[in-house]
């Protein structure tokens, strides 16, 4: 699974069916998307990713649901936005994903479920969805641990904003507990 256009057209109907693990390397450069405000990288820097495909049927109703976890760890480097010297930032990813039959049903069940709902097909873009889920775990602004927000004034405390997005692993383990 380590060839690039295998992710990109994945049947994850027939994955989570069969309960399959992939996992792979992938170099850093090829995450287009990702690199936009990254340092050049090397051949050697890659993002190491792991998925596992599942089905949880959901109590009092026959149809299995396709679920998806994936986790992802990489180091990209970044310009440390104090002293404008390479940062090299830490990336990682864990989230489940659960898949529905339409764009429609994924609006609407997106907000009020705990995980993310995503819209199942037999052309799903693994690539697409880790290149986006390290994007999300980009650091808003990144800079070494030891260097000063200079724009900051020492009565402001820097705030950090959490991402505010929800456990996904407490919707499944009470998935798992009814099972
Ligand atoms: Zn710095």
């Amino acid at each position: 699974m380590k060839d690039l256009k295998n992710l990109q057209n994945l049947d994850v109907h027939q994955l989570a069916a069969r309960q399959e693990n992939l996992e792979g390397q992938t170099e850093l450069g090829v995450f287009t998307r990702l690199m936009v405000d990254a340092l050049p990288v090397s051949a050697s820097q890659v993002v190491d990713w792991r998925v596992s495909c599942f089905q949880r049927t959901p109590v009092g109703e026959r149809q299995a649901q396709d679920w998806l976890r994936l986790s992802a760890n990489a180091v990209a480097t970044q310009t440390c936005q104090s002293c404008l010297e390479p940062v090299d930032v830490q990336l990682a990813v864990d989230r489940v994903f659960r898949f529905v039959a339409s764009e429609e049903e994924a609006l609407r069940q997106d907000e009020e479920a705990d995980e993310d709902v995503l819209v199942g097909a037999h052309d799903f873009n693994l690539f697409d969805l880790i290149e986006d889920e390290l994007i999300l775990a980009l650091p808003f602004v990144a800079r070494h641990g030891g260097c000063i927000d200079q724009y900051a004034g020492p009565d402001e405390s820097e705030e950090v904003s959490e991402p505010s997005r929800p456990n996904p692993f407490a919707a499944l383990q009470a998935l798992k507990t009814k099972h």
